[in-house]
């Protein structure tokens, strides 16, 4: 699906959205979903009559299971470089377990053979904001310690779990059941909401859309 010119949600991708960049100085992915993704990738690819080597980054928003399940096979069939933040570096490469799940979802995470993603090393580790073929990658985190946010200027903001949406697109303040930090989680929030940007795209749930910044303001002015 098209959400904004050049900016797609891959459809049919399992756990979390997975987006990928047309409109950029290079092409681009925004997180890899669960395992079995790449072949959904590679389908929405032909009907847009683009291949997988056209993709160049895989921008990784924080480790979770349903964000980088399948980031060792797209990383393999399409060539891009693999960028995760420092923080969640080891969980991505299966050296470092990441925060304390609590209840559920650390009982979810032992039955399910599906929640187990192949490690893989990032190309590109990130100690500090920067900018990447035109995208401003900035630290925000709290939902984890690696979290990060792909920002286009004046356009569209990439925040992974740093915010969440339902089904109709309005805005909700992160997990606290699922956050590293909810201390730090508010502060991302607070960094994102000083920033121009009229789409924002969350990990779970729809499109935020129109004046999206002012969205994350009104959320911070309600946020007890
Ligand atoms: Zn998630």
């Amino acid at each position: 699906m098209e959400i904004i010119p050049g900016v797609h949600k891959i459809d049919g991708v399992a756990g979390a959205n997975c987006y990928l960049v047309t409109s950029g100085q290079e092409m681009v992915l925004i997180d890899a979903g669960m395992r079995g993704s790449s072949k959904i990738l590679a389908n929405y690819l032909k009907k847009l009559g683009k291949n997988l080597s056209d993709i160049k980054y895989i921008f990784i928003t924080h480790a979770d299971i349903d964000h980088v399940g399948g980031a060792a096979e797209m990383k393999k069939t399409t060539g891009a470089k693999l960028v995760i933040h420092a923080g969640d570096a080891g969980v991505l490469a299966g050296t470092d377990k990441g925060r304390n799940l609590k209840g559920l979802m650390r009982l979810l995470k032992l039955l399910s053979p599906l929640m187990q993603a192949a490690p893989v090393q990032a190309d590109i580790v990130l100690k500090e904001n920067t900018d990447i073929a035109g995208y401003k990658i900035i630290s925000t985190p709290g939902h984890s310690e690696g979290s990060i946010s792909i920002y286009i200027p004046g356009k569209v903001i990439f925040v992974g779990d740093a915010l969440r949406s339902d089904a109709a697109g309005n805005l909700k303040r992160p997990s606290k059941m699922l956050a590293a930090d909810m201390v730090e989680a508010k502060k991302s929030v607070q960094e994102i909401a000083g920033l121009d940007f009229d789409t924002l795209l969350c990990g779970h749930g729809a499109p935020v859309k129109g004046d999206a910044a002012a969205r994350v303001k009104e959320l911070l002015a309600n946020w007890q």
